[in-house]
């Protein structure tokens, strides 16, 4: 099964995944935690990102494509994955149309977390993840990105008919359910 977790940021993407994953037992890929992994490790790709997630802003398409390309032809992902963070743009989710295309694969379900703008901007500043882009300001940028950028790419599922909305306020096991029974 191959799923695409979408949402803006703090919706509960990450919590919901991690969910999923110990449920159906498919591994869930974060391009953010891939980031994020990188930067502490300093190799290449995390000196190449690190300004580019202090600032919020997103990073180049033909990176984030090249690595999520790579990532899934790893053994771990050959029975399905839960994608978190990714396709963040059109252009991702056409890049990632011709990856499932080119193996012969298909998208089973975009669950798209609905959460309002200010109870985003709270949940972010109150989980003390020590992200250094959790800041007031910084977030405002990440949900401007998240606007522009971001929110098209539900338009292009919706014109496929894939994408499912669930409420993500409530708590995460009531949300959890709401995914479960999209899925079943
Ligand atoms: P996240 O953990 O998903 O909130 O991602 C943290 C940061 O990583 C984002 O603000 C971007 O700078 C970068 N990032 C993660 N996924 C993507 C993506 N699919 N495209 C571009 N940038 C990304």
């Amino acid at each position: 099964m191959n799923i695409i977790l979408f949402g803006p940021p703090g919706a509960g993407k990450g919590t919901q995944a991690k969910k999923l994953q110990d449920e159906y037992n498919i591994p869930h890929l974060s391009t953010g935690d891939i980031f994020r992994a990188a930067i502490k490790n300093k190799t290449p790709l995390g000196v190449k990102v690190k300004s580019i997630l202090d600032s919020g802003e997103l990073v180049p398409d033909e990176t984030v494509v090249d690595l999520v390309a790579d990532e899934l032809k790893k053994e771990k992902y050959k029975d399905g994955y839960i994608l978190d963070g990714f396709p963040r743009t059109v252009v991702q989710a056409k890049a990632f149309d011709e990856f499932l295309n080119e193996n012969d694969d298909e998208l089973d379900a975009f669950i798209s977390l609905t959460v309002p703008e200010e109870e985003l901007i709270k949940r972010i500043l109150s989980r003390g993840e020590d992200r250094s882009d959790d800041t007031e300001e910084k977030i405002k940028t990440r949900l401007e990105v998240y606007r522009e950028e971001t929110q098209p790419v539900m338009n292009y599922y919706e014109k496929q008919g894939k994408v499912q909305k669930i409420d993500g306020l409530g708590s995460i096991d009531e949300i959890f359910n709401g995914i479960k029974e999209v899925l079943n």
